[in-house]
Parts: structure tokens; C-alpha cells; sequence
């Protein structure tokens, strides 16, 4: 197996692979990107961005991503669509599939997808109902009846996303505060096809072919109830993509990669950054910085 070196390797084109890559491409380092899906990761999957400094309306995010590719391609850093199956500290090299790569500096961008819940129900009707990604789905569920689970800043953006197509969302929470940014919050509390559900959690995803209801229990009585829905969108978090690094980095008891100040993990010459460390901003921004 031949091994192309490069002075930087970035693993990840999301908004933090991207940006080290400009970064990298300003320096005049010969650097390559590895993506194994598509330029922009995981944010794709929603459809804009309304927090990113600049742009006082929001901008789509297919369209900031395309920014900072073409401004990263200029600087010619290659972007290559392979996958990382294997990363090597010792030699300063990652594999992907018959291809091997080596570096004198690895950054690990790989970011986060979303966790699965867990219910019964949940596998079964992924693709046939349920769903990770109102952006990419929503427009199925015209003048239907959709439940949202989660809290946070997620949930929240893509409920708001669904009243476009939905007649009713349902947002089921756990607890009575949503943990989501307040102005989030107002415009769901003003928005007349948002139905909230708190304090209770679904327990069960049920249909015969595709998804005909939810099970929903109320956490402080303890109660269970049917609720009819066509929708089931699934918003608890993310979790790290780092299974190809366990026990070769220094990782937290959930997968983020600990890294120090300036960005160094626990192996020499492999740095990590965006989604996929430990830290406590989980934001474009936060990633891109
Ligand atoms: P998150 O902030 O971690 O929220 C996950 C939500 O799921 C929480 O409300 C949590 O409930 C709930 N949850 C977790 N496990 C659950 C379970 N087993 N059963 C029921 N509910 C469960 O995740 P996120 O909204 O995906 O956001 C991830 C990060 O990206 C955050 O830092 C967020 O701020 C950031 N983000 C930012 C933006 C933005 O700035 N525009 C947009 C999207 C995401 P509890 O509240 O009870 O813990």
C-alpha cells in the first residue's frame, strides 16, 4: 500500500474540518480533507442558521457551507470523499479503505449524529415515520400530525420548520422548561400548530406498516395515553463520531475527544475540533472557531 504524505491531514468536512482547512490553506500546507459523505456534515440537516455573525437574516445553510468550500478549494487544500476506517498515532497515518495516508499533523473533525432514543418502536419505523432530520423529511407530513421529541435548541428550530407542512406538532418533553434558547422558545409558544407535551416522555412507537401513534406517558402521574400521529422526529442530542479513535485518543465516558486549550488530544500531532471534542458550546460558530 503506497502512502501519499501530505503536511496536514483534516478528517471531516463539516464547518470545523472546513475551517481548519482555510486555515491549513493559508499557511501554505500541503493538506487534505477526507469526507466520507457529503461537504458540510451534519448541519446540513437543518435548513439555515440564524446565529452565525454577519448575516442579520439567517442564512441558508447549503449556502454557507458553499461559501467555505469554494474559499477553501481556492486556497487548493484538496477535499477527498473517502471514509476513515483506521488512524494509526504512531506512524501519523489514517487508512480508508485500499488508501493510506500519512501527515505531519492530523486534525480529527468527524463531528456527531444524532442518539437514538432507545423506544420500541423507534428502529422498526426509521424511514417508514420516524425520523433524525425534519429539514430532509418534513415536507411528507402536509396537513398531518407529527410528534417532536426533545428540548433543546434542535428540537426547537425543527418543530418551527414543521408547522410549515404539519396541521399539529407535537413537542413531547421530558420536563416543563425546554432548555432551548429563549427566542426559540417565544416563537414556538406564539406559533397556533405547535401542541406542547410535557412532562412526559413516549414510551412506544406503534403501526402496522408505518407509523400510526405514539405512547406517551405523563411523568408526574405516571399515567399512559395513545397520542394519533403520522411523524415521529427525534431530537435527545448527539453523540460523537469516534468509534474509529477508541483507545487510540483520550476520550470522555460518551466519546468526545478531550483535547487541551489549543486543541491537542492525547497523542503528539493529533489535534481535534468541532462537535466531536469536549467542550461546552455545541454551535457553527463555536466549531468554525
Ligand atoms: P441538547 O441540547 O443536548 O438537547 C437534547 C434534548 O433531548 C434535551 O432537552 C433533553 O432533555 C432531551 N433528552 C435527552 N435524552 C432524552 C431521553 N432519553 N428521553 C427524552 N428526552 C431526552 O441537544 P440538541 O438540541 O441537539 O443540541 C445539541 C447542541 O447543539 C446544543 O449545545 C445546542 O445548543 C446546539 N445547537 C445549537 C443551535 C443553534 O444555536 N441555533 C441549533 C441546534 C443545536 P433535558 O432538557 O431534560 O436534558
Amino acid at each position: 500500500m503506497s502512502l501519499v504524505t501530505h503536511d496536514l491531514i483534516i478528517i471531516g468536512a463539516g464547518p470545523a474540518g472546513l475551517t481548519a482547512g482555510l486555515y491549513a490553506g493559508r499557511s501554505r500546507l500541503k493538506t487534505m480533507i477526507l469526507e466520507k459523505l457529503s461537504v458540510g456534515g451534519r448541519i446540513l440537516l437543518t435548513e439555515s442558521i440564524e446565529n452565525y455573525p454577519g448575516f442579520v437574516d439567517g442564512i441558508i445553510t447549503a449556502d454557507l457551507i458553499k461559501r467555505i468550500e469554494e474559499q477553501v478549494k481556492k486556497l487548493e487544500v484538496k477535499i477527498k470523499p473517502e471514509e476513515v476506517l483506521e488512524l494509526d498515532c504512531k506512524s501519523m497515518s489514517v487508512k480508508s479503505g485500499s488508501k493510506a495516508y500519512s501527515a505531519h499533523a492530523i486534525i480529527i473533525a468527524t463531528g456527531a449524529h444524532p442518539k437514538r432514543l432507545g423506544i420500541i418502536g423507534e428502529e422498526k419505523f426509521t424511514g417508514r415515520g420516524v425520523s433524525y432530520c425534519a429539514t430532509c423529511d418534513g415536507a411528507f407530513y402536509k396537513e398531518k400530525s407529527v410528534v417532536i421529541i426533545g428540548g433543546g435548541n434542535s428540537m426547537a428550530e425543527e418543530a418551527l420548520f414543521l408547522t410549515r407542512f404539519a396541521k399539529q406538532v407535537n413537542i413531547v418533553h421530558r420536563r416543563s422548561e425546554l432548555r432551548a434558547s429563549a427566542v426559540l422558545q417565544e416563537r414556538l409558544k406564539k406559533n397556533k400548530k405547535i401542541n406542547f407535551v410535557l412532562n412526559s416522555v413516549v414510551s412506544e412507537i406503534i403501526g402496522s406498516n408505518k407509523v400510526e401513534s405514539v405512547k406517551i406517558k405523563d411523568m408526574t402521574s405516571g399515567e399512559e395515553r395513545v397520542l394519533p400521529c403520522e411523524g415521529v422526529f427525534i431530537y435527545v442530542g448527539y453523540a460523537p463520531e469516534t468509534q474509529f479513535i477508541k483507545e487510540k485518543l483520550k476520550l470522555d465516558d460518551t466519546g468526545f475527544i478531550i483535547t487541551q486549550d489549543d486543541l491537542s488530544t492525547s497523542a503528539e500531532g493529533i489535534f481535534a475540533c468541532g462537535d466531536c471534542r469536549k467542550k461546552t458550546l455545541y454551535q457553527v460558530i463555536t466549531a468554525c472557531g
